[in-house]
């Protein structure tokens, strides 16, 4: 599929991100997250089930995988 940025000539193409969300103050790393990625400008595209899937998975509050180190750029 056709990337749909103005302008930008890349394809889409099935890929696996890390998603990040950031939840009342709290920053949440979903790993593994299937996705559309634009081969040229990595506009990234989730499925609407696999957004549905996000969703249950932050309700759970299940215990995580693993805990990031999260660091301030500045
Ligand atoms: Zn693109």
């Amino acid at each position: 599929m056709k990337c749909s940025i103005q302008g930008c000539p890349g394809e889409y193409e099935a890929r696996s991100v890390m998603h990040t969300v950031r939840r009342e103050g709290q920053v949440i790393v979903i790993d593994h997250v299937p996705a559309d990625v634009c081969t040229v400008c990595g506009d990234t595209l989730l499925q609407p089930d696999t957004v549905r899937k996000i969703a249950t998975l932050l309700q759970q509050k299940r215990q995580p995988a693993s805990r990031v180190p999260l660091y301030e750029f500045a």
